[in-house]
C-alpha cells in the first residue's frame, strides 16, 4: 500500500545574511553551491522504500532557493521525479502536485522564473516581509519593494498563477499605519496566498545584540524605545485579519491566509500529520513514527558518501505521547482545529481520555471552541495561542496519569 509523502528539500544559501534570521543559511561561493548540489542529489537517490509513497507536494524552501542556478533547480527537480511517484501521475492530472520554491527579489529574473515554471514550478513563495523601503534596510534584507515589483510581475508574465507574499509585522520603528500601507500594497497586487508573521527577536542575531533589552521592557509590561508596544502590535494583528478578510482572503492557520481554493498544500499536510521526506542541510523527516534530522554541519553534509547517509542523521522514535501533542500543537494552529473522531482513530484513545477536563476548561476561559466534532481556538486563544499549546503537553507520565484521573 502506498502512503501519502511531501517532500522538502533545503537550499541553505542566501545573498547574505538579514540581521533578524537565524535560519540555517548563509552565503556560500558558486563551488560549495554545485557541491551542495551534487549531495543533495545523492541523497535523493539513496531514499530507501521510495516505491512505498506518493507524492503530493514538493517544498523547495531556503535559505533563498533562487540563488542557486536554474539547472540546480532542475536537475534536482528531475532527481525527485525519477526517483518518487507523484499524485498526479496516479490521478492523470499531472498538474495537480504542488510544487513550491521560494525566491527573494534580486536574485531571479524572468528567464528563471519562466524556467521554473517549463520544469512543472507551480507555486511562488516571495519573502518580501515590508514594502517599506527604510524597514526592508533596517531588517538587511537584498532588496527594495520596487525590486520586489519587478519579480512579482515577471512571475505573473511567465505564468505564475499561484503566488505567496511573506510578511512580517512588528518591526523596529514600524508604526501601526506604516503596516497598514505595507498590506494595501501588497493587497493591490492580488496574490492568492500572504504570510503574515511576527517577527520574532532571534538569540545569536544582530537584532539580539540590538533589541533584546527592549524586548525584555516591553514583556515585562513597559513601554519599549525602538520596537512597537504590546498595543500596537495587537493592534497590527487585529488589522492583519481585518484587511484580509475584506479582501476575500480567509484565514486557515494562525499566520497564513488565501483566496479560496489557494491554501498552501503542502503546509497543511505538515499540520495535519502527513509524512514528509526532508533533503538537505539540517533538514527533518518525519516518516514511520520516527523523526529524522540531519547534520547541520556543511562540511559533514558535502562529504557524506550515499550509504553514510542515516550516519550523520539523527533518530527520535516518537512516542504515542509526542504524537498527541504535535496532532493538538499542529491542528490547533489551523482555523478548522482538530478532529475528536480523527484523533481517536488515530490513537484508539478520546480526546477526553487523554487530556481529562483541558479541553472543557479552555472552553470556559474562552480560549476554546467546540463545534460538532472539532475543537478549535477562539480569538482570544489565538492571541495567547502559546499558552493553550501549553496545557496540551503531555511530557511525563505522571501528567498523563493526572489526565486519565481527572
Ligand atoms: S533571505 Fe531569508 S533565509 Fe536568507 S538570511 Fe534573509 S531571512 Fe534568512
Amino acid at each position: 500500500m502506498t502512503r501519502e509523502l511531501e517532500i522538502y528539500i533545503h537550499i541553505p544559501f542566501c545573498v547574505r545574511k538579514c540581521a533578524y534570521c537565524d535560519f540555517l543559511s548563509g552565503p556560500a561561493d558558486q563551488k560549495t553551491q554545485e557541491q551542495y548540489t551534487d549531495a543533495l542529489i545523492r541523497e535523493i537517490q539513496a531514499f530507501p522504500n521510495a516505491e512505498q509513497y506518493v507524492v503530493c507536494s514538493v517544498f523547495i524552501g531556503g535559505g533563498t532557493p533562487s540563488v542557486l542556478s536554474q539547472e540546480a533547480i532542475g536537475r534536482i527537480l528531475e532527481v525527485v521525479r525519477r526517483k518518487f511517484h507523484f499524485v498526479s501521475e496516479i490521478d492523470g492530472d499531472f498538474g495537480s502536485v504542488e510544487i513550491t520554491i521560494e525566491c527573494n527579489p534580486g536574485t531571479a529574473g524572468e528567464e528563471k522564473l519562466s524556467y521554473y515554471r517549463k520544469i512543472g514550478i507551480n507555486r511562488l513563495s516571495l519573502g518580501l516581509q515590508s514594502a517599506d523601503n527604510q524597514e526592508l534596510a533596517l531588517l538587511g534584507r537584498i532588496h527594495t519593494w520596487e525590486a520586489f515589483l519587478e519579480t512579482y510581475h515577471a512571475a505573473r508574465r511567465v505564468g505564475f498563477t499561484n503566488i505567496n507574499i511573506d510578511l512580517m509585522s512588528g518591526l523596529p520603528g514600524q508604526s501601526v499605519v506604516s503596516w497598514e500601507r505595507t498590506l494595501d500594497q501588497v493587497l493591490a497586487l492580488e496574490p492568492e496566498h500572504i504570510s503574515a508573521y511576527s517577527l520574532i527577536i532571534e538569540e545569536g542575531t544582530p537584532f539580539y545584540t540590538r533589541y533584546r533589552k527592549d524586548e525584555e521592557l516591553r514583556d515585562q509590561g513597559e513601554e519599549p524605545e525602538l520596537l512597537p508596544s504590546e498595543e500596537a502590535e495587537r493592534q497590527m494583528y487585529a488589522r492583519t485579519e481585518e484587511k484580509l478578510l475584506e479582501h476575500g482572503m480567509h484565514r486557515y492557520e494562525i499566520s497564513n491566509y488565501a483566496k479560496p481554493g489557494f491554501a498552501c498544500r503542502h503546509n497543511d499536510g505538515y499540520w495535519t500529520g502527513v509524512w514528509y521526506a526532508g533533503f538537505g542541510l539540517g533538514a527533518s523527516s518525519l516518516l514511520n513514527h520516527t523523526r529524522y534530522r540531519n547534520t547541520e554541519h556543511m562540511e559533514e553534509y558535502l562529504t557524506a558518501a550515499p550509504e553514510q547517509l542515516v550516519g550523520y542523521r539523527e533518530t527520535e522514535a516518537l512516542t504515542q505521547n509526542d504524537e498527541m501533542e504535535e496532532f493538538m500543537f499542529l491542528g490547533l494552529r489551523r482555523m478548522a482545529g482538530v478532529s475528536e473522531s480523527e484523533f481517536e482513530k488515530r490513537f484508539r484513545r478520546t480526546i477526553r481520555e487523554v487530556y481529562g477536563e483541558t479541553p472543557d476548561s479552555l472552553i470556559r476561559h474562552g480560549l476554546l471552541a467546540r463545534k460538532g466534532d472539532r475543537y478549535f481556538l477562539t480569538p482570544e486563544g489565538m492571541n495567547l495561542s502559546n499558552y493553550v499549546m501549553s496545557e496540551f503537553i503531555l511530557t511525563s507520565s505522571e501528567q498523563q496519569q493526572k489526565h486519565r484521573t481527572d
